[in-house]
């Protein structure tokens, strides 16, 4: 099972970083034991002073595929999930500024949260689909899938060009803005609509 994640998907975001909107996707990869599913609480790392949130849908593919036509790409994925994709921002910023890969800041163990819970696409409109994060009941990440710069299909279609998908495999579809800080003692709150998809500690 392996983990892509879309960066910059959504303008808002990719202007809250001074980013340039992207004219193709981006994507990077987490490893397996990034995989943190479920309420299970999040340890603080030691090796950063910055992690993020960044909340965001989770598409699950249901067959393999390679060069997959976007009007076929539905074929491809059947259920989704929420998660966050935790980045250790001062390391981030580092690799970027220095040119260097930026693993370290992105695919460290337990980055991928997914809720315990999938929803079947078919149960969902998945061209306007909303979801949100709470940090200790406040409300500070809003998106809906609307707004992706590049839609599920579209993002299926461009990683299948350079990549196998799986059976299993996780697609992190990018976060709208709101991205923020979190410290030891919060609790991360996350809904797809009005539904509770997780509640995550920080220890
Ligand atoms: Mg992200």
């Amino acid at each position: 099972m392996k983990i892509i994640c879309i960066g910059r998907n959504y303008a808002d975001h990719a202007k809250e970083m001074n980013a340039d909107v992207p004219k193709q996707p981006m994507f990077f990869m987490k490893p397996d034991t990034a995989l943190l599913k479920g309420d299970n609480d999040f340890y603080y790392p030691d090796f950063s002073e910055d992690v993020h949130y960044e909340c965001e849908l989770v598409i699950r593919i249901s067959k393999v595929g390679k060069n997959i036509d976007e009007k076929f790409a539905s074929k491809y994925y059947d259920q989704l999930g929420l998660g966050i994709d935790f980045t250790a921002r001062d390391l981030q910023a580092s690799c970027k500024e220095k040119g260097h890969p930026w693993e370290i800041a992105k695919a460290f163990d337990n980055s991928a949260i997914l809720s315990a819970d999938l929803i079947d696409v078919k149960d969902v409109n998945l061209q306007s689909l909303n979801f949100s994060l709470k940090k200790n009941g406040e409300l500070v990440q809003r998106g809906s899938s609307s707004d992706m710069i590049f839609n599920v299909n579209q993002l299926i279609s461009h990683i299948s060009k350079f990549i196998t998908l799986k059976t299993g495999d996780l697609i992190y579809t990018g976060t709208p803005s709101g991205v923020g800080s979190i410290n030891i003692g919060d609790k991360l709150t996350g809904y797809i609509e009005d539904r509770q998809m997780f509640e995550i500690n920080v220890r």
